[in-house]
């Protein structure tokens, strides 16, 4: 659309200010006590004053006393708001949010009072972009009176609006690895290929994850050597939610026990999630997941047991 039929658009939405939505609607009930004590206990809201003799319908029940139900209201109906939505529908604006709702209240309700009600399609904004796309807020005003009285006014207001294109995403990274001098051998290895395991360098005990110390005897004294890369799936869980950005669910994450003895968390590959197994021979590999991580996974080799 052109900048000057947008203009068009909007004067004519804009006549529709002042039109009616609904004249002469009557309520279906009569305000009434089965009706007040339903919507507390749906509500939760025990206050003394909607209950006994002399109760008050609760004020934010409102709209309820003017609602035509299921089947509708057959009475007051005007064509102005279903033209006026038409029209929009027709200017591309097709989505509908509601967006808020105001209320005045300018006496209370009782049970036995009569519900009438007019409602007028008060004001036709400009066109507007939010978050979710471009359009125009209607704003209706319910005039709602009991025994002809104006008893409270009920306002409410949507957005008609075309979508906002959804921006291509770019696939979200991996997370990056913590890199500390404590386990930056680790990683050094894992670049040149070789997964590095510590070994206390006093009792030959073999760790993984990389610690500054040995749990066995305490030595912080230490070396390395590069594990052969065979091992077995030791546990695994396979993760279905939440959905982490960077990766697609469901996936398995294992447990995998190095032939040397030591215990890693990774990514079990090259066999479907819901085919991984405790005890499943697994081989070291080295995935690269971008220009800048690699990653050590294992893959399933076949057991040899069907
Ligand atoms: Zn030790």
């Amino acid at each position: 659309m052109t900048q000057a039929m947008k203009q068009d658009v909007y004067e004519l939405l804009k006549a529709y200010e002042g039109q009616p939505a609904a004249t002469a609607g009557t309520g279906k009930d009569l305000v009434n006590e089965p009706m007040i004590r339903h919507w507390c206990e749906a509500m939760g809201d025990t206050n003394p004053a909607y209950a006994g003799p002399d109760a008050v319908a609760p004020p934010t029940m409102l709209q309820a006393w003017t609602m035509g139900g299921l089947s509708g209201h057959h009475t007051g109906r005007s064509g102005a708001y279903d033209e006026l939505l038409t029209l929009l529908d027709d200017a591309g604006y097709r989505s509908v949010v509601a967006t808020d709702c105001e209320q005045e209240y300018l006496r209370p309700l009782r049970p036995g009072d009569a519900i009438t009600f007019d409602a007028v399609i008060e004001s036709v904004s400009e066109r507007k972009t939010t978050k979710l796309g471009t359009g125009h807020f209607v704003t209706t005003r319910m005039d709602v009176r009991a025994g002809g009285e104006l008893a409270g006014t009920h306002r409410f207001r949507i957005l008609k609006y075309a979508p906002a294109a959804a921006k291509p995403k770019e696939r979200p990274r991996r997370p990056r690895p913590v890199i500390n001098r404590d386990n930056a051998g680790f990683w050094e290895g894992v670049q040149a290929h070789k997964l590095l395991v510590q070994r206390c360098a006093d009792c030959a005990t073999a760790r993984f994850p990389w610690l500054p110390g040995c749990s066995a005897c305490g030595s912080q004294e230490w070396d390395t050597f590069e594990a052969g890369g065979s091992g077995t799936v030791f546990s695994y869980v396979v993760m279905h939610h939440p959905p982490f950005p960077a990766f697609d669910p469901p996936y398995a994450v294992g447990l995998i026990e190095l032939a040397e003895g030591v215990r890693m968390i990774s990514n079990v590959v090259g066999v479907p999630y819901d085919k991984v197994r405790i005890g499943m021979p697994v081989r070291l590999e080295f995935l690269r997941v971008d220009e800048e991580l690699e990653l050590p996974v294992f893959r399933a080799q076949d057991c040899g047991e069907g």
